[in-house]
């Protein structure tokens, strides 16, 4: 017997994230002369449109005269790519922050895999929720998030929720939600496959769905007309892939508006080296530089970092440096205030599993805090991330509401 067993996945766990007008709302969030404003970024041609833009039809790609044309109150900025690929660089750090799984689509949306994140991360609605949150008070841009059962739908789902919105599609009810859409909505369907549809008569996606594949391949061709009529019946089976093994692994932790201590941002830093180094253990990595990220209330940054001479996965050499950084840092952060958000990160990675170099000490070879890290690591991965925290980071707010023991 040949057959193939295919549990197909019941839960709306694929999010597609899609900045809203990036180019334009990154002009907005820097300029605030420019908020609610008509704003598009270019120069001779339109690059990205602001909503309060788009309104009056202006659209990308449209010469920038043509765009004056429909909106005499235009204001056009040029653009300024080193902006946006930090921008995309700041947000691309929440999606990780939020689930190893991420595939890159463009410089401003990708979608994320939540599947596998347990019930300590929450489901996959709360996850959405808070990732557009976290973009919006790290970042400063607004963010749509479309969360459905397969890329496809999750992608539809954020372009009907745009702007800054977060749309899920309920697994049981996907065609109801699919089949009033106009075509255009289906990937890969232009405007010049809407209009050929459009002459037929065909205008939704059900209409698409319910013609004959045959009749529809002559209208469009083969390869588009067998790929419409999957996704008009909601068939899609691409998985979430991530980009090559990524050479850093980090995390941050957004402060907020209050101004911290010197030992409370010690705490912090304490609870993302744990989080971090245990990530590293659990995918067999080690690395050697320890880069500290400080964001400020004006989205102002900085960036420092050190390396150790040898890579280690252990917490405490890691630590030791982080905290070596930061110290090196904070006449730095005291003198600008206003500091919002620590990220850290760990690079020059190498595997451990493939005896790239790293000498694997034996277990009796072990110090004591590697000892620790192993017995910590296992009681996590038995109940949850949440289930221990370290002595120092008990009873500060950085760990508020967050059980000592599984629920
Ligand atoms: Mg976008």
């Amino acid at each position: 017997m040949c057959e193939r067993m295919f549990v197909k996945s019941r839960t709306a766990s694929i999010l597609h994230a899609d900045l809203d007008s990036f180019y334009a709302s990154v002009e907005q969030r820097d300029d605030p002369a420019l908020r609610g404003r008509p704003v598009v970024a270019g120069g001779g041609v339109v690059l990205a449109a602001s909503y309060e833009a788009k309104r009056f039809g202006v659209r990308t790609a449209m010469p920038e005269y043509a765009a004056r044309r429909l909106c005499p109150d235009l204001i056009v900025v040029p653009a300024r790519f080193d902006a946006y690929s930090q921008a995309s660089r700041d947000v691309f750090a929440v999606f990780h922050d939020t689930t190893p799984l991420v595939e890159g689509i463009s410089i401003d949306e990708a979608f994320l895999d939540v599947g596998g994140l347990g019930r300590i991360s929450g489901t996959p609605l709360e996850i959405a929720t808070k990732l557009r949150r976290d973009v919006r008070e790290l970042v400063g841009l607004p963010i749509t998030v479309g969360v459905a059962r397969t890329k496809f739908l999750a992608k539809v789902a954020s372009g009907v929720g745009k702007p800054d919105g977060l749309l899920l599609v309920d697994p049981d009810h996907e065609l109801e939600f699919l089949h009033p859409l106009p075509v255009d909505r289906l990937w890969g369907v232009g405007a010049i496959t809407a209009d050929k549809l459009g002459a037929r008569g065909i205008r939704t996606v059900g209409e698409v769905a319910a013609m004959d594949p045959a009749v529809l391949t002559s209208i469009v061709g083969t390869a588009s007309g067998r790929q419409l009529h999957a996704l008009a019946h909601n068939v899609d089976a691409r998985r979430v892939e991530t980009a090559r093994r990524r050479g850093s692994i980090g995390s941050q932790q957004a402060l907020g508006r209050r101004r911290r201590t010197r030992d409370e941002i010690d705490v912090i830093l304490l609870r993302l080296v744990d989080r971090v180094t245990r990530r590293m253990r659990r995918a067999d990595r080690a690395g050697r530089t320890v880069t500290l990220r400080f964001r400020f209330q004006d989205f102002s940054r900085a960036t420092r970092s050190s390396s150790l001479p040898q890579p280690t996965s252990a917490t405490e050499p890691l630590l030791a440096t982080a905290r070596a950084v930061l110290d090196n840092a904070w006449s730095m952060i005291d003198e600008r205030g206003g500091l919002t958000l620590i990220g850290l990160s760990i690079g020059n990675l190498v595997d451990l599993g493939d005896g790239a170099g790293v000498q694997m000490a034996l277990p009796f070879e072990r110090s004591a805090s590697e000892v620790l890290d192993a017995a910590l690591d296992a009681v996590r991965d038995r109940f949850g991330a949440a289930s221990l925290t370290r002595a120092a980071t008990v009873g500060s707010d950085a760990d508020a509401g967050v059980p000592m023991l599984p629920d």
